[in-house]
């Protein structure tokens, strides 16, 4: 309810200076209202990951395998093996599946939004969950309204209902209106509800309802978040594994009818054929990648860049241009005014950061209007305990103090009584005054917007014509400014009668009064991580709001441009689509556009092929971040539209970031690329391996048992380990990967086709070896050797395996740890099966032979490493000729 009851009756103090609550009042409201949380769905528990494993095929045929060698052939340790190499195959993906989740929930935890609220007589920011009824809740565009409030002050406060009440225009708020019971919910005027958004304006509310309480939280069913979906990585490698499913099906089967016709025991081949499918099917695959991809974003969070999805995480890896705001991103947004322009001389202006110490080199009544304007037409304050607005406003208050102008004091002897907020399409702030007896409107903004807007110029104290000659002189000083890198702001005032509403519509006639030019430094970093994204194939577009020179002279600076090309919004609006699309493969600096714009700049990027990132912080940016491959939003600046709209929240709001984040998304996709290849190796090595000796007639080389223990061992933790490989020094320096192309590409073929036939050979060659050389016919020995050459070569091939292109001379092949362990425990659990008795014998491998037939078994597991290596040597000569 409230909204039918007036203000002084929710809450016991008077506006407009509200105190709020206090830490007793606080406990008290949240033990009888709760937390201000909805209810959404629990994660997914232990169990039911566990039973969403036993479901799956490969497991079911693995139980079904293993009560057929018990109940039917009476093969109690093979049935027994097989049932443990299920839990352990269970256990492990659960472990993964948890570990990733963890991962991707912490991080929730870090973006989770806030309130700006009064308590104690403060303003502060805090967990939107921890709000209660009754705090005071501050709203500024852009802002998702934390709970329901009735309020208590609105400035042309405008909020978008749409999630709840379907209205797509968004609704003018008015405090004042008591309204009657039965008004309906979209038209309560004096209420804002949880989960709108604040699109315009600024207005004070009292918090009336929390959590499933409030209206958003009685339609519940809309809350629960939606299923995460698959990457599109995640489905193509689903499809992969389904290939790779079908080819081995067709490999079992003829093995299975081979057996038969070379006369083998039943329950042998059968057996067989099912570790060859195990084999052969890459079943951790999906298991393996998300929890990289997890990884990846636990990574990219400790370098800042919050990334909201695993499909972000993949899509950077891929991202072709980087398209930028200039101010607080590429910029340090720590403005300092340096110049002034009095309509007749240039006027300078001393002093650093935002300490009042400092002058200006003259003063005048234009410089009076000017630092007037600036004092007024402002929402920043300083004092010594606070630094709170914009620092575009900040700077301006530095500059009314160092002309003498108490901020606060003019702020209270010239209250203001109406405002038209900045916002980025008007690209101007106006306020209204009274001043000593008589209104004003006093306007500050984009100086050739506020030119247009003016018809008169104060000049040396005197009221003159803004005629074409002086227009044109402002603009040049502002074009000479501008030139300097500074950013320009006109300011001009008018009388207005006192019974103004709208003082956006008084935005015109106006006496103009001069320019103000304040330096806003190029982030030190940025020039050389722009320098790294060129070297990387990376486009770097800078788009602001701010003149087309100040943005020309900072993208100079920062070497995103070597010429004088620029699009303005202006241009844009003339523009044809095609024509855009064709000046976007060239121009890199856009200025002057509006938020609407940004929309048509990524789809003409888009249309060019390009996958692009794109930056954001207002409330109109929500479009363009999500049509952008990549929306990016400033954690620190951003409004919680923008957050809530992008795939990537900026903790420090840095440009760098950005580039951090691409790179270390070109690495996970990379070693994702490693460990599918070395995966896809190892099953068709595999596969061709004991086709081949059963098609000649050898019988299986190896045992099933001894199959299942490569597939769970040997594979999976050296693709873990390959997962985790450090970044290879020259992923900067390679063009963006192709986001459509498939994952197993011509290079990874020919890889997986030279190191499959490599082991295969020399797996052959030992069981060969064993069976007639090393013994006299002993199947069992045979078995062994071939054994120890294909854990030692699929080990050995790891190595190989770290990177694509280079060879192992050409890198430290012992700089991965984890790829070290993962050969060392491989290694020495191999050891463990063959030499511990009982286990040995479980496996198969007791048997005598002599340390030559061992070392020449261990030699030939280099084959398949120096296959992999002869492959990219093969593959550098290819791309020579
Ligand atoms: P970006 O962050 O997109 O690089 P920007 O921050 O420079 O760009 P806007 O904030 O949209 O872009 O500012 C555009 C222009 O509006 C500025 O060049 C300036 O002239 C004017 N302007 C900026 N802030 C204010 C303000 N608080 N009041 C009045 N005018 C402003």
């Amino acid at each position: 309810m409230a909204y039918d009851q007036k203000i002084e009756t929710l809450t016991h103090e008077k506006g407009p200076d509200y105190q709020g609550l206090n830490e007793e009042t606080i406990l008290k409201s949240r033990d009888s209202h709760g937390k201000n949380v909805f209810e959404t769905k629990k994660p997914k528990s232990v169990w039911l990951m566990i039973f969403d494993e036993l479901k799956q095929f490969l497991n079911l045929l693995l139980m079904a395998a293993a009560i057929v060698s018990i109940v039917a052939s009476g093969h109690l340790t093979d049935g027994i093996f097989i049932m443990a190499i299920v839990v352990l195959n269970i256990s492990l993906s659960v472990f993964q599946e948890k570990k990733a989740s963890d991962a991707i929930s912490a991080l929730k935890n870090l973006t989770k939004p806030h309130a700006k609220v009064i308590r104690n007589g403060e303003t502060l920011l805090i967990e939107k969950e921890d709000l209660v009824v009754g705090d005071i809740v501050i709203l500024e565009a852009g802002d998702f309204v934390p709970a329901d409030l009735r309020l208590l002050d609105s400035v042309n406060l405008k909020i978008d209902e749409s999630s709840l009440t379907g209205e797509s225009v968004a609704s003018l708020k008015d405090a004042s209106k008591v309204l009657t019971k039965s008004t309906a919910l979209g038209d309560r005027v004096n209420m804002a509800y949880s989960g709108t958004i604040v699109t315009y304006g600024r207005g004070l509310g009292i918090v009336t309802a929390v959590g499933m309480k409030s209206e958003m939280g009685l339609i519940a069913g809309l809350l629960n978040e939606t299923e995460d979906t698959q990457t599109p990585l995640q489905l193509k490698i689903d499809k992969l594994g389904k290939l790779l499913g079908l080819i081995s099906i067709v490999a079992v089967v003829m093995v299975f009818i081979v057996g038969l016709l070379y006369g083998m025991d039943l329950d042998e081949i059968f057996i067989i054929s099912v570790s060859l499918a195990v084999a052969a099917i890459p079943e951790g695959l999906p298991t393996v990648i998300t929890v990289v991809l997890a990884l990846g974003m636990r990574k990219m969070a400790s370098k800042k860049a919050i990334v909201k999805s695993l499909s972000a995480v993949e899509t950077l890896g891929s991202v072709t241009v980087i398209s930028s705001d200039k101010t607080g991103t590429l910029t340090q947004n720590k403005m300092v005014v340096t110049t002034l322009y009095d309509g007749h001389e240039m006027v300078g202006v001393s002093g650093d950061g935002y300490s009042f110490k400092g002058t200006l080199t003259k003063t005048s009544e234009n410089v009076d209007w000017i630092t007037k304007i600036a004092a007024l037409t402002n929402d920043a304050m300083i004092t010594d305990r606070t630094l709170l607005g914009d620092p575009t406003e900040l700077a301006l208050v530095v500059l009314a103090e160092k002309n003498k102008m108490n901020h606060l004091e003019i702020r209270k002897k010239y209250p203001r009584i109406l405002e038209a907020p900045f916002d980025s399409d008007r690209k101007r702030m106006s306020t209204a005054h009274q001043m000593d007896g008589e209104d004003y409107i006093l306007t500050k903004g984009s100086p050739d917007g506020l030119l247009d807007q003016s018809n008169y110029a104060l000049i040396n104290g005197e009221l003159q014509p803004l005629t074409k000659e002086l227009k044109r002189s402002f603009l040049e000083k502002n074009k000479q400014l501008a030139e300097k890198a500074l950013r320009v702001l006109g300011f001009a005032y008018k009388k207005i009668d006192e019974r103004t509403t709208s003082l956006v519509d008084e935005e015109k006639d106006l006496v103009f009064v001069g320019l103000v030019g304040m330096m806003d430094p190029p982030r030190e970093e940025v020039k050389e991580a722009i320098r790294l994204c060129h070297q990387a194939g990376i486009k770097v577009v800078m788009i602001t709001g701010d003149h087309a020179l100040t943005a020309l002279a900072i993208g100079k600076e920062l070497g995103l441009t070597g010429n004088d090309d620029v699009i303005t919004g202006p241009m844009i609006e003339k523009m044809k689509d095609k024509e855009l699309h064709e000046k976007a493969k060239t121009v890199t600096v856009f200025a002057r556009v509006s938020p609407h714009h940004k929309v048509a700049i990524v789809k003409a990027l888009q249309s060019n092929g390009e996958i692009s990132s794109m930056t954001g912080d207002g409330v109109n940016d929500a479009p363009a971040l999500k049509q952008a491959n990549i929306g990016v939003a400033m954690g620190i600046t951003g409004t919680d539209v923008s957050k809530e709209a992008s795939d990537i929240v900026l903790m420090d709001d840095n440009f760098t970031t950005i580039v951090d984040a691409v790179e270390e998304g070109r690495v996970i996709f990379s070693n994702i690329r490693k460990f599918v290849g070395f995966l896809m190796s190892c099953n068709v090595g595999e596969v061709l391996l004991i086709f081949i000796a059963m098609m000649i007639g050898w019988g299986s080389p190896l045992l099933a048992i001894q199959i299942l223990w490569i597939n769970l061992v040997t594979d999976s933790l050296p693709a873990f380990a390959l997962g985790l490989e450090p970044k290879e020094n020259d992923v900067m320096q390679q063009a963006p990967m192709d986001k459509d192309a498939p994952i197993v590409n011509k290079s990874m073929g020919i890889t997986v086709i030279f190191q499959s036939i490599f082991l295969a050979t020399a797996v052959l060659i030992s069981f060969y070896l064993g069976r007639e050389v090393y013994s006299i016919n002993s199947v069992q020995v045979g078995q062994t050797l071939a054994f120890i050459t294909i854990i030692t070569g699929e080990l050995l091939r790891m190595y190989s395996a770290r990177s694509e292109s280079k060879t192992l001379f050409e890198m430290n092949p012992f700089n991965n740890a984890y790829i070290n362990g993962a050969f060392i425990i491989g290694f020495g659990l191999l050891m463990v099966v063959l030499y511990v008795p009982g286990i040995n014998a479980l496996f198969g491998t007791n048997v005598a032979y002599s340390m030559n037939a061992f070392l020449v078994a261990i030699s030939l597991g280099f084959l398949p490493l120096i296959g992999g290596e002869i492959s990219k040597v093969f593959k550098k000569i290819r791309a020579t000729h």
